[in-house]
């Protein structure tokens, strides 16, 4: 518990319904995220982080059955809202940045439209000049040079980093209390990527919000986070602070991650640890710990019980490794 949480999740379950059964793509996951506060929520691609923060803005297929204990945004209960009241929620309260902002920004106009229409969206009746100077002040704020000029640009005539910043400018119009970044630098170079993040940490510093980060990339995380949460087949496997995690990471699969971080730890012999084996095809999970096929530490146990989840102070863990300890 934090002394102001903006984002509480309980027990989200999102299920898909495909003709070869159901797909459990987030299957009892909980978190929560406190004012300021940056959550990595890290993993590989297909384990369910980015359709988790999918379901908390509602941006998902009807396909999707969406069901949590509970989901508290800012303090309101959020789970039952209508599409209407979603919709006013997105941009106000929650917010997201995407992976790619080729693809988030609409190619054929310019930024002052893309702007602007998130300026009229929540605040009706706002006028042209009022829009113009609002929209100059953001873009400023995420450190776009020229700002008045920019805003006659389509966004191929901009570089990566600067639509990049461009789309954390209109995330960033309603002033949300809570950001969700999926992948924001994954597009970039690396100099650019430390550039983004840098800017993030900046503007989460001087707006106050929560930033939920989505990532496979435990080099980012080390950058920005200031806690983290990994994933892996749907679930929460451990959480705990940044230090913790990387000085002492308790379940197999953070342990190997974080080996996999190019330049970070290399095997004896040299060389790159990597992680053998793939996640496993949420349809058909393994029935006990999900990375029991993977982890070179299973011991019999593993692949018949699902290991159950150990509380030790702000962490936790589930694995059969660190199980029974104090809670
Ligand atoms: Fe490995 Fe067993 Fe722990 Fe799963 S529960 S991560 S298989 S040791």
């Amino acid at each position: 518990m934090h002394d102001e949480e903006l984002l509480r999740v309980e027990n989200l379950r999102t299920y898909f319904n495909t003709p070869e059964g159901v797909v459990k793509a987030v299957d009892g996951v909980s978190f929560s995220i406190g004012k300021g506060e940056t959550l990595a929520l890290v993993g590989e691609s297909g384990c369910g982080k980015t359709v988790t923060s999918l379901s908390l803005i509602r941006l998902l297929p009807n396909s999707a059955q969406v069901e949590a204990d509970r989901v508290m945004i800012d303090g309101k209960e959020s789970l039952g809202f209508s599409a209407e009241q979603a919709r006013a929620l997105r941009g106000k309260t929650i917010s997201m940045i995407f992976q790619e902002p080729m693809t988030s920004l609409n190619p054929v106009y310019r930024i002052d439209k893309q702007l602007g229409e998130v300026f009229r969206l929540h605040e009706p009746g706002i006028s042209k000049a009022e829009v113009r100077e609002r929209s100059i002040a953001i873009l400023k704020k995420v450190g776009v040079p020229n700002p008045a000029e920019r805003l006659r640009s389509y966004p191929h005539e901009l570089s990566g980093g600067l639509r990049q910043r461009v789309m954390i400018g209109i995330s960033l119009a309603p002033n949300p209390k809570v950001l969700i970044a999926d992948e924001p630098t994954t597009a970039l170079d690396v100099t650019i990527q430390a550039q983004i993040l840098e800017l993030l940490k900046s503007l989460q510093k001087d707006m106050g919000m929560s930033i939920l980060l989505i990532t496979h990339d435990f080099g980012v995380v080390s950058q920005i986070a200031h806690r983290v949460a990994v994933m892996y087949a749907g679930k929460i496997v451990e959480e705990g602070k940044l230090e913790e995690i990387f000085e002492d990471p308790w379940h197999p699969y953070t342990k190997l991650l974080i080996l996999s971080i190019p330049g970070i730890k290399v095997t004896r012999g040299g060389r790159l640890e990597s992680i053998a084996g793939a996640v496993p095809n949420p349809l058909r999970f393994p029935e006990g710990c999900r990375f029991a096929p993977r982890c070179p530490y299973a011991l019999d146990i593993c692949s018949k019980e699902p290991p159950p989840e150990t509380v030790i102070g702000d962490r936790r863990v589930s694995c059969y490794l660190k199980g029974g300890e104090a809670k």
